[in-house]
């Protein structure tokens, strides 16, 4: 470089450009939420690009979304100038730690096409387990061992590090020999679940020291944002790959964070990684940031202010950079969930008169369920929005079923997809059906949709079915063949369309099928952004953010959670009430520690807007019928008073009483119906919620066939045998075809049967 600032430096401050210019060695970057260490990641990436330290695919960069990702790439590619050489390895650790063990599969079980497991798929496999292992599934829900398996995982422990008493007395003290169990079930499936996208790397690389050499020469840089939310096993993982080794002698790792905005606690992240990071990469460089670039002095203040009511932080400091006062924090109190969705409609439409775009404007819940209120309420406006946040979407049942067709089109060998669509829509194939499907699988050991050809090629099915399986499978062979030529999105709608799926949905008269069918074009739109229908799967498997990323215009609606690293002109934050926000479910299970990261929840909300900040409480909340009535949250009073504004819309029953008699904005808590109000409300409705909010599709409980085998074996009969087949009774084999059989009944005449449904008398 010459003397010449380079132009993607242009405009850093100082602690910034050290931070981007000290490239060697590991460096951590501590700083509070807008001070541009996101932006400094980005420019020290363009920094080793432009200065030829490294080339795109030696720079291993770790974002916490993939959306973050992806814009990471933007900006890089703007800052060098086109289109990045290489491939550069930047994504979330999930989507790195996939392409990692791909490559390397074998060496941990798994071939390189394994299907990544979403939760669904998890319980479904872990419930089998425990009825086999004769646990009370309602005593010990599959879903809780799921929990614990995955608390596991996250903490980097394989079944063999694990005794027995790890476990206690969960599922009959059997816990730890069901996840020994389904790990071995999921090498069988070729399957991964998401902790062992890292579980099973950091396997890899303890256990093949050459793997993690060709990884330790490949990548001469690494960095990581978010780092306040990495979880012991994604720090075992990056601690391997960054450690010093042949190739460099010190572990050129950087990594960025804000303690205050660790929020991923109760999934097992661990602030203390940032306090580690200085004892385990010796001779690491702190650089700490405080110039806020994002936010107004008002809204800074009131984010400040809130957060110092925790105890346990590192301490730093934040000054605005923006230098403007702007608006007061609005807080409106409004009568229920209903008018809080009717006003913030109101409010966005006036911000869109003012000329304010839709894309600027986000609107951030605690709780995903908070959304659908907002969704009725601007599809009745006629309002532009998109809802970000992941999971929660793909894991909408219409969803899950159209992504079981496009599973079992490309990958016809995914039983799960097949068992999820064979009857969605309803095609009168009922329980005796499935099971035989299920039988001939499991003799044959071949998927579902082999054995589903093996069968309709017999006399074992009744016509009436085999004849609709037979449509079925050939209109699979028709669209996995339009698939080479046309589209994908294209076909995906036609799949949708044809299966006679998007009737389903139209026929159906209750107030959410509109809004699924919404979900299904904005998934066909959303395919639209990947070149191949397997890069699609690929993304959905992992993605952590919805987004659809067309340019439209529209509000965006997500969890606080997925609001992290994100910015907007004004930020809506509605639902901040007792039980709430703050969770109740936070304050039972980690006390004083979950009301703190409920805390910095909302610091990382509220430092999310940069002009404008609206908060709002409903005092009475109906879910499913029932109506909670609801208190402040405690985390109103701890604003400054003198950067908010209250208004009250709502009934005055319950209001906010607005003190300002000194620092802090004083709200009435109590509660107006205390008789009626014994048990924390919102914990009872969040668990009502939970187990009626279990969005899932029409499941056929079966055992799982594993796809990997199919032994070609000749027959154990031959021409003049007599078997006995279960419903046509006794017969004479009359000819033998591989696995089928032509056998004479006395009493129905020739039949065509399957080998595995027959056996000697
Ligand atoms: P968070 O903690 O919320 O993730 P962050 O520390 O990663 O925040 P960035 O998102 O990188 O912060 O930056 C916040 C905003 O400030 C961005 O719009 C960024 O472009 C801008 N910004 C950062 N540094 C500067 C600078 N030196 N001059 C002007 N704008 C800046
Ligand atoms: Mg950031």
């Amino acid at each position: 470089l010459g003397a010449q600032t380079p132009n993607y430096l242009e405009g850093l401050n100082p602690e910034q450009r050290n931070a981007i210019e000290s490239v060697d060695g590991p460096l951590l970057v501590l700083a509070g939420a807008g001070t541009g260490k996101t932006r400094v990641l980005t420019t020290r990436i363009a920094h080793i690009l432009a200065t030829r330290r490294a080339r795109a695919g030696e720079i291993l960069s770790v974002t916490f979304t993939n959306k973050a990702a992806r814009e990471m790439k933007e900006r890089i590619g703007k800052f060098v100038g086109g289109a990045i050489e290489g491939m550069p390895w930047l994504g979330t650790f999930h989507s790195i730690g996939a392409r990692i063990l791909r490559r390397h599969a074998e060496l941990v079980g798994l071939k390189s096409d394994f299907t990544i497991l979403d939760t669904d798929d998890q319980i479904r496999l872990l419930k089998q387990l425990l009825q086999a292992e004769n646990v009370d599934e309602k005593r010990w829900p599959a879903r809780q061992l799921a929990h614990v398996i995955d608390g596991w995982k996250n903490k980097g422990l394989q079944p063999s590090q694990l005794s027995a008493a790890d476990a206690g007395v969960f599922a009959d003290g059997k816990a730890v020999k069901i996840y020994q169990q389904y790990q071995a079930r999921l090498k069988v499936l070729n399957a991964a679940d998401f902790g062992d996208l890292l579980l099973e790397g950091i396997r890899l690389f303890k256990d093949n020291p050459t793997v993690l050499a060709e990884f330790h020469r490949r990548f001469k840089y690494i960095l990581v944002d978010e780092y306040q939310d990495t979880n012991v096993a994604q720090y075992l993982w990056l601690r391997l790959l960054a450690q010093p080794n042949e190739h460099r002698e010190t572990a050129n790792v950087c990594v960025v964070g804000d303690d205050d905005q660790s929020i991923y606690g109760w999934r097992g992240a661990e602030v203390d990684n940032i306090l580690r990071f200085e004892k385990d990469f010796p001779g690491a460089k702190v650089i700490r940031l405080e110039r806020n670039y994002r936010s107004t002095s008002k809204i800074l203040k009131a984010a400040s202010h809130l957060i110092a009511h925790n105890e346990d932080r590192l301490g730093k400091t934040l000054q605005t950079d923006v230098g403007e006062e702007g608006e007061p924090i609005a807080v409106t109190s409004v009568w229920d969930s209903e008018e809080e969705a009717r006003n913030i409609g109101e409010d966005i439409e006036q911000l869109q008169r003012q000329g304010h775009k839709l894309n600027s404007m986000a609107i951030l819940v605690r709780a995903s369920f908070q959304m659908r209120e907002f969704e009725d309420r601007f599809i009745t406006l006629g309002l532009n929005y998109r809802v970000i946040g992941g999971p929660r979407f793909y894991e909408r049942k219409e969803i899950r079923d159209a992504l079981a067709y496009l599973r079992i089109v490309t990958q016809p060998a995914d039983d799960l997809a097949f068992e999820r669509i064979v009857n969605v829509p309803k095609r009168g194939l009922g329980n005796a059906t499935i099971s035989m499907l299920h039988d001939a699988a499991r003799a044959a050991n071949i998927p579902l949709v082999q054995a589903t050809r093996e069968l309709v090629e017999t006399d074992e099915l009744k016509p009436k079915q085999r004849s609709t399986l037979r449509g079925l499978l050939s209109q699979f062979d028709e669209w996995a063949m339009r698939l080479q030529t046309l589209p994908h999105s294209e076909v995906a709608e036609a799949i949708l369309d044809e299966s006679g799926y998007t009737q389903m949905w139209q026929n159906d008269k209750s107030a959410d099928a509109p809004g699924r069918l919404e979900n299904l074009k904005e998934l066909i739109r959303s395919m639209e952004e990947f070149e191949t229908l397997g890069g699609f799967l690929e993304h959905i498997s992992l993605v952590m953010d919805r987004d659809s990323g067309d340019a439209d215009d529209a509000v965006s609606i997500m969890t606080l959670h997925a609001a992290k690293g994100l910015e907007f002109d004004t930020v809506f934050l509605p639902g901040w009430e007792e039980g709430l926000f703050p969770h109740q479910r936070a304050l039972d299970e980690s006390g004083k520690a979950g009301l703190e990261e409920e805390r910095r929840l909302a610091y990382v909300g509220i430092t999310r807007a940069r002009k404008r900040a609206k908060l709002s409480l409903a005092q009475n909340r109906r879910i499913h019928g029932l109506w909670q009535s609801a208190i402040p949250s405690r985390f109103l009073d701890e604003l400054p008073a003198d950067v908010v504004e209250v208004k009250d819309t709502g009934s005055s029953y319950g209001g906010i009483n607005y003190g300002g008699r000194d620092q802090a904005t004083k709200f009435d808590r109590r509660d107006p119906f205390e008789s009626v109000y014994e048990t924390p409300g919102w914990q009872r409705a969040q668990r009502q919620h939970q187990s009626r909010g279990k969005d899932r599709g029409p499941t056929i409980e079966g055992e799982l066939v594993a796809r990997s085998v199919n032994p070609a074996s000749s027959s154990r009969y031959k021409v003049g045998d007599k078997v006995l087949h279960l419903k046509f009774g006794e017969g004479t084999v009359a000819a033998v075809d591989g696995n089928k059989l032509s056998i004479d009944f006395p009493s129905v005449g020739r039949k065509k049967v399957l080998e595995s449904f027959v056996q000697k008398p």
